[in-house]
């Protein structure tokens, strides 16, 4: 059987919430189980996004809970060879178009035509020739009905819940996380991707580019995301949501393990444990599909 492989995938955009902790611990757990191997990637793709210091402390809070890696950590931004040259073959493939369509022109296209998982379809304006030649085009892969698949957590995920031509390189030159996750996670032998939920509905666009590049994909667990007490996607503005906050507020890294895993459904109460300890214990099993809310440090 072929090795395990996983990844780490940050992007070094802010701090380390306790969702991406969340999702870490699992990755962490499942690979470690397999005695696979993880792989840390910072996805450093856009460097208008990127902040001064985060993935500096993003790698501090991965050491301070014992999550740690094997290989890497590799970053993005010096690999645009390798998007450039599998854009290329997708190119010489015929399966990707130019696309002059700015995003207010698409959407005051799609206004009212049926919306996908993350949105509307694409109408195909510039399929066949750009529609406004004189602009700087992106680059479209051509999909209609994205294809399905089984997630390992969430179950059967059905073809066509999202479609539409997706961009693959941006009008600004920068290539876009679809293709590049995909020539990463292909390149570097990952056999399974584990990440956040609100991910689903880029799944089926990343198998799509995986079949077109002659690639295998990947198997997928998606796990469900943390949200704040108001029930939206945690963020910033839900307050001290950092691991770095509940370190500062004096938790121990084994009490924070030890929530992540009761929310995970890996311990019957939020006490204190150890990345030992959890491995003894871990199965898919008790993990819901459901989002959760965590406490405040
Ligand atoms: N870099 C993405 C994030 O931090 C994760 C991408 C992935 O795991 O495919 O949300």
């Amino acid at each position: 059987m072929a090795e395990y492989r996983t990844r780490y995938a940050p992007s070094p955009t802010g701090a380390m919430h306790l969702g991406h902790a969340r999702t870490a611990l699992v990755t962490w757990l499942r690979a470690r189980r397999e005695a696979g191997r993880i792989v840390m990637r910072i996805e450093d793709l856009d460097p208008p996004r990127v902040r001064e210091g985060s993935e500096e402390s993003i790698l501090r809070d991965h050491a301070w809970l014992g999550l740690d890696w094997d290989e890497g950590p590799f970053h993005q931004s010096t690999r645009t060879a390798r998007y450039e040259a599998a854009l290329a073959r997708l190119e010489a493939a015929g399966r990707v178009f130019p696309c002059t369509c700015t995003r207010k022109e698409v959407q005051a296209a799609t206004a009212s035509a049926p919306h996908g998982d993350d949105g509307p379809r694409y109408p195909g304006t510039c399929r066949e020739r750009p529609s406004h030649p004189e602009r700087d085009p992106a680059i479209r892969f051509r999909m209609d009905d994205g294809p399905g698949f089984v997630d390992a957590l969430a179950g059967p995920y059905e073809a066509g819940r999202v479609g539409g031509d997706f961009i693959v390189r941006r009008s600004d030159g920068l290539f876009a996380y679809q293709l590049a996750v995909v020539v990463d996670d292909h390149e570097m032998g990952v056999t399974e991707v584990i990440r956040g939920d609100d991910l689903l509905p880029s799944t089926p666009r990343q198998i799509a580019l995986y079949e077109a590049l002659g690639w295998t994909p990947p198997s997928f667990l998606h796990v469900p995301l943390v949200l704040g007490e108001d029930g939206e996607r945690l963020a910033k503005r839900h307050g001290s949501v950092a691991v770095a906050d509940y370190r500062e507020a004096g938790w121990s890294p084994e009490r924070l393990l030890g929530t992540l895993a009761h929310s995970l459904g890996l311990l019957p109460a939020p006490t204190p444990t150890t990345l030992p300890a959890l491995l003894e214990r871990f199965s898919l099993d008790p993990l819901s599909p459901a989002p959760v809310t965590l406490p405040a440090p």
